[in-house]
């Protein structure tokens, strides 16, 4: 079986297993607590939240514990939105193909009176820095725009983005999920005011993340309760799982620049073998990427059979499309760097890391290479491309 979708989720790494279990076992007490099991659990939670913020260059009293980055990111715009409306600024700039943590919360905040720009990702997948500068405006509260994208991998330039903000005085929220452990991030060196990050995106546990805050800002609660996570985050901490995370993501920054050296000599194969295919494109940039994303269309067959099939050969991947979550609708980031329905549909990502071998990636590219020319011989659309009734566009 080969795992190539671990911009889904990852397998958490031996050691955040070992890290979260004896915790669960040992370390039971709770973090409030003035006895001694409830001191230690205190203890392991602070160590991780130093952890944490150094890895980032932040500090320790600028990090909250979330449930993940669905929470970090909610959390975050939600206060930044309370934040600039208490000034009458309620616009807000973030980007078409966000995560749909950041986009449904910017469409619940539209109901709420606030405006929204969504800036233009281009075909190659990036935003354009003098677009975003344009889009400004005295009443802008906030401008999020992510670290990497989840389907396509390209990589934002976020140390221009944070710069024009923090020059207009705008705040700056990131959505780093993708792109946390697998590339260099520093919040001061890349102009950062508030950044959303996941544990099982790097061989953490699912269901802990964490939001830097820099300095200064205020968040509004989302969870009212007890003063856990300085009265911001109420609710009893999650401390196996937080302390798991911290150590996975310790490892994972230690470990980033060897494993990117390999990860991109892979994905590079696989990107060039897979465009051997006739009639695909590769979505994104095809540098400015996560080291183990690659996101291809297909022209003239559909995302989940290809799935289905590459699940039969044990390769695990993702279409990238939201037809696999139960909707017909294409992918919106797919749209939204230009591809139409039709192409938008043949899509495939696949994220591999530094577990996958060369010979997985030779099978990933033989198996890929078979399972499309087996769709196309019975797809209608594909007939239609072939006999000329319809124009290929890839
Ligand atoms: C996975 C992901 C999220 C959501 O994180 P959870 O911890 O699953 O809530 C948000 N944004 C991006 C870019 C992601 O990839």
């Amino acid at each position: 079986m080969i795992y190539a979708d671990n911009a889904a989720t990852t397998k958490m790494s031996d050691a955040a297993y070992n890290r979260m279990t004896e915790l669960m076992r040992d370390t039971y007490g709770n973090p409030s607590s003035l006895y001694s099991v409830g001191q230690k659990a205190k203890e392991v939670l602070e160590e991780a939240r130093e952890d944490v913020a150094s890895v980032i260059n932040a500090n320790p009293r600028e990090i909250y514990f979330t449930s993940g980055g669905s929470e970090a990111d909610n959390q975050a715009i939600r206060s930044a939105a309370v934040l600039g409306a208490k000034k009458g600024k309620k616009h807000i700039i973030s980007t078409a193909f966000e995560h749909h943590a950041v986009l449904h919360t910017l469409r619940a905040l539209e109901k709420e009176g606030f405006e929204v720009t969504l800036l233009d990702v281009h075909e190659d997948g990036l935003v354009r820095p003098n677009e975003l500068k344009e889009a400004i405006r005295d009443d802008t509260a906030l401008v999020t725009v992510m670290y990497a994208n989840n389907e396509i991998g390209t990589v934002q330039p976020i140390r221009e983005i944070g710069k024009i903000c923090r020059d207009k005085g705008v705040l700056f929220h990131t959505d780093a999920v993708q792109a946390i452990g697998h590339i260099p991030i520093d919040v001061e060196a890349d102009n950062i005011d508030m950044l959303s990050a996941s544990g099982h995106k790097f061989k953490g546990p699912k269901g802990a993340g964490f939001l830097y805050v820099k300095k200064g800002i205020r968040l509004t609660n989302l969870i009212e309760g007890g003063a856990q996570e300085r009265g911001k985050r109420a609710g009893t901490e999650n401390v196996p799982a937080i302390s798991a995370m911290a150590l996975a993501l310790k490892d994972a920054v230690a470990n980033m620049d060897s494993n990117a050296k390999s990860i991109v000599k892979k994905r590079d194969r696989l990107i060039q073998g897979l465009g051997e295919i006739e009639h695909s494109a590769l979505n994104g940039d095809a540098s400015l990427r996560l080291p183990g994303n690659v996101n291809y269309c297909f022209e003239g067959i559909e995302g989940e059979s290809l799935l289905l099939l590459l699940d039969d050969k044990g390769i695990m991947a993702s279409s990238g499309s939201a037809c696999t979550s139960g909707s017909l609708d294409p992918s919106h980031v797919l749209l939204a760097i230009g591809r139409v329905h039709d192409v938008a549909h043949g899509s495939l990502r696949l994220s591999i890391n530094e577990e996958t071998s060369d010979e997985d990636v030779e099978y990933i590219i033989k198996s890929v290479k078979e399972v499309v020319e087996y769709l196309r011989g019975f797809s209608p659309i594909w007939r239609d491309l072939q006999s000329g009734k319809k124009a290929f566009i890839l």
